[in-house]
């Protein structure tokens, strides 16, 4: 990993690894042991105003750059991820807690989202309008906003940070990233590769510190244009108030409470694997998991037993271990999904499998058994709040409406996946899940270029993923023309 080690409580402002103004530091710890592993710059305001003057200071040169030349920094910068893969999972790995074979993934997935904006970066283009006569001449260009403010949790640091970055470098913006300080070096080696492919100093900024120093400092920022928040709904609603006080647009990507509804004339063998997975994967803390199973009544107590069969077979270790699944990430994500796994059954809900009592069974480490909660009810908290756990809620159902009916219940609107063979009714549902995405027959995207990460509801207001986020990195101009010139006959 010595390629991409990241220097000890440093930041990268202005194209340089500089310390926090009054050398302010915190620690990044091994979710597998509690050990801590580097400290990071502990940023504030006057880091946050480096950063952000520095972005400004970009952003002329970058915005003017031609977009083939950006394109072809990001297909650069996209390159040295592909040849840095194994490095770059390590630094997520750890610092989440999850194995090192997801990390790896999640830096495949890094990959192909910079490859994708690195071939958009000049596709993007405005309109001619129409006019009443021909004297006259409209048209719209789109424009880079500005200074970005990108916010990120610590779940799936490298994808997110691609997922955001990307396309606001493409579409001629600079950026302020503030990752997570409980998981920033994946986000600092990715940004470092940046630099190593050609990017301009202060064109990315990358700055650690606590979501209520410089999380409030950025987003209250005035040289900030647009902001970008990945997290959890109230932080969310905390970020939205501050870019109401500055009147900036803000996009927001929030939880997930998502529903794995399984039909009766589903295909069990692909399912129940995909389902196990779903809400195991990177220990539950995805804002997509599959969080929630819905079965209809004739195949439930098959459904059940055949999923918690599979939970209790995924096989939990360090990220080094490179199981199933790792750890929870913190202290306070343990707490809390504890504080489910205790109050679950006295609302009511059958322990299938796991549970409070099967935690913590590796030494120090935040670990959490992968937990199945059978009779829940619609009102309980497990299945309605986000729990960011391997913790899964199921609920019964007879027939599609019922079933629709289950799926719109929460106040989220990220992922509905659907199993059934009848194509009919698979579309039926699709089209009633107030959802921004719908998966049939699978969990997710898979085999879909460019799937926008659309999100309705409490889960926010994005379209991240694909050419759109191109977009919403981009602000239109419209310019109308009269022409007062006619060319002589
Ligand atoms: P937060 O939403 O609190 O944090 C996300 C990011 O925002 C972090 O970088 C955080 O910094 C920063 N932040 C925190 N407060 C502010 C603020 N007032 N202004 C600006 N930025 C801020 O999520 P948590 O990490 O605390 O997780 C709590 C819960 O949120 C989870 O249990 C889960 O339910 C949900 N969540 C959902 C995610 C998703 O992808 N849907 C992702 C992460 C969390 P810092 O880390 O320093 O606090």
């Amino acid at each position: 990993m010595a390629d991409l080690d990241i220097p000890p409580a440093r930041q990268l402002i202005d194209g340089a690894w500089v310390a926090a103004a009054d050398q302010g530091e915190l620690p990044v710890l091994d979710p597998a042991t509690r050990a801590p592993i580097q400290p990071v710059a502990r940023a504030r305001a006057a880091d946050v105003d480096a950063a952000v003057a520095a972005a400004r200071r970009a952003f002329p040169g970058w915005a003017a750059t031609s977009p083939t030349e950006r394109g072809a920094i990001l297909r650069r910068w996209a390159d040295l991820i592909a040849a840095h893969v194994d490095a770059l999972a390590d630094h997520e790995a750890r610092d989440v807690g999850k194995p090192r074979s997801g990390g790896r993934l999640n830096m495949y997935i890094a990959h192909g989202i910079v490859d994708y904006f690195a071939g958009a970066a000049d596709k993007l283009t405005g309109v001619t309008l129409p006019t009443r006569t021909p004297d006259y001449f409209g048209y719209t260009r789109p424009e880079p906003y500005g200074v970005c403010a990108v916010i990120i949790p610590w779940n799936v640091p490298a994808v997110l940070t691609a997922a955001n970055v990307a396309p606001a470098l493409a579409a001629g913006n600079t950026v302020v990233l503030k990752p997570s300080e409980i998981a920033p070096l994946a986000p600092f080696a990715l940004a470092e590769l940046a630099r190593r492919a050609g990017l301009p100093p202060g064109v990315l900024n990358v700055v650690t510190g606590l979501g209520p120093e410089a999380g409030t400092a950025l987003t209250g920022h005035r040289d900030v244009d647009h902001i970008s928040f990945v997290g959890s709904t109230v932080t969310g609603r905390a970020v939205m108030r501050a870019a109401a006080e500055n009147l900036v647009p803000v996009k927001l990507e929030l939880g997930g409470k998502s529903p794995n509804v399984v039909f009766a004339d589903a295909d069990l063998d692909v399912a129940i694997p995909a389902i196990v997975t779903s809400i195991t994967e990177n220990a539950g803390q995805n804002c997509y998991a599959g969080s929630r199973l819905l079965v209809e009544e004739s195949i439930r107590a098959e459904v059940v037993e055949r999923v918690a069969a599979g939970m209790a077979a995924v096989r939990t270790g360090a990220w080094d271990q490179d199981l199933d699944m790792g750890p929870l990430v913190s202290q306070a994500q343990y707490d809390r999904v504890r504080g489910f796994l205790a109050e679950a059954p006295t609302a009511g809900a059958r322990l299938v499998t796991g549970g409070e009592s099967a935690g913590g069974r590796h030494g120090d480490g935040w670990f959490v058994a992968p937990t199945v909660f059978d009779g829940v009810d619609s009102g309980m908290r497990l299945a309605r709040e986000e729990v960011f756990g391997p913790v899964l809620a199921v609920q019964g159902f007879r027939g599609v409406d019922e079933a629709v009916a289950l799926v719109n219940g929460t106040d989220f609107g990220l992922l509905t996946c659907i199993w059934t063979s009848d194509v009919s009714r698979a579309l039926r549902v699709a089209a009633d899940a107030r959802s921004g995405q719908v998966a049939v027959n699978q969990f997710h995207d898979a085999g879909v270029i460019g799937f926008p990460f659309n999100m309705q509801k409490e889960s926010g207001f994005s379209r991240g993923g694909g050419y759109a986020a191109l977009r919403e990195y981009t602000q239109e101009k419209a310019v109308a023309v009269r022409l007062l010139d006619r060319p002589s006959a």
